[in-house]
C-alpha cells in the first residue's frame, strides 16, 4: 500500500495508543504528549513498531482528546505516534480547536516529508495549526543519538510559524518561544 492511500478517516475520533501528561520528551518545556496509532512508513529499526498497527490502542473523540488538553494550563501540546498525517481529517479538527480555544504551541512528529505534505492537498490541511514540524522517516544507518528530538540527520525541526527565540535553562532542553 502506498504511503498516500491513507486508511479510512473518522474526523471526529482519533485512535490513540497513549497519552503522556506534562512530559518533556517531546518538544520543548511541559506537553501533554498524544501518541496516535497507525504508520505505514515501516522505518527499519523504527523504535515503536507496536505503533504501526491502526486497530492498537483505544479510540477517543476529538471532544475528549481537547478536554485533557485543555485541563492542564501548563503544557504544551504533542502529536507523535505512529504518525498522525494517517489520521489527517481528525487530527486537523484537534489541532483547529486547540488553535481556537487556547494559546498552546503544537508540534507535530511524521514521517512524511514537508515537501511530501506540501504536494498532498488532504495532508497539508494539518499544517496551517502546527508550529513546528519534525518530518521525514527515521534512517537506521544514518542514527545519531546525540540529536535532539529525532533519530537521524534527515530528520528536520522546521518552524513553521517562523523563526524561534530560544532561552537555553540549564538542565533542561531548550525553551522556544514564538514572536
Ligand atoms: S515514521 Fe516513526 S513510527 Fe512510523 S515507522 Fe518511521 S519511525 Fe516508526
Amino acid at each position: 500500500m502506498s504511503t498516500r492511500q491513507l486508511p479510512p478517516q473518522d474526523p471526529d475520533h482519533i485512535r490513540v495508543l497513549d497519552i503522556l501528561e506534562q512530559t518533556m520528551a517531546d518538544g520543548p518545556g511541559f506537553r501533554t504528549s498524544i501518541y496516535c496509532a497507525g504508520c505505514l512508513h515501516h522505518c527499519k529499526g523504527c523504535h515503536n513498531p507496536q505503533s504501526w498497527d491502526f486497530k492498537g490502542g483505544k479510540e477517543y473523540s476529538v471532544g475528549e482528546l481537547l478536554d485533557i488538553i485543555k485541563a492542564d494550563d501548563m503544557s504544551n501540546v504533542s502529536f507523535s505516534g505512529g504518525d498522525p498525517f494517517f489520521q489527517v481529517d481528525a487530527f486537523t479538527n484537534l489541532a483547529r480547536r486547540i488553535k481556537e480555544e487556547t494559546d498552546k504551541t503544537i508540534w507535530c512528529w511524521t514521517g512524511f516529508t514537508k515537501e511530501e505534505i506540501d504536494a498532498d492537498e488532504r495532508l497539508s490541511k494539518l499544517l496551517p495549526y502546527i508550529d513546528v514540524l519534525v518530518d521525514g522517516p527515521f534512517v537506521l544507518e544514518e542514527r545519531d543519538t546525540n540529536l535532539l528530538f529525532r533519530g537521524s540527520p534527515n530528520q528536520r525541526i522546521i518552524y513553521l510559524k517562523g523563526k524561534p527565540v530560544e532561552d537555553d535553562i540549564p538542565g533542561t532542553v531548550p525553551l522556544v518561544k514564538f514572536r
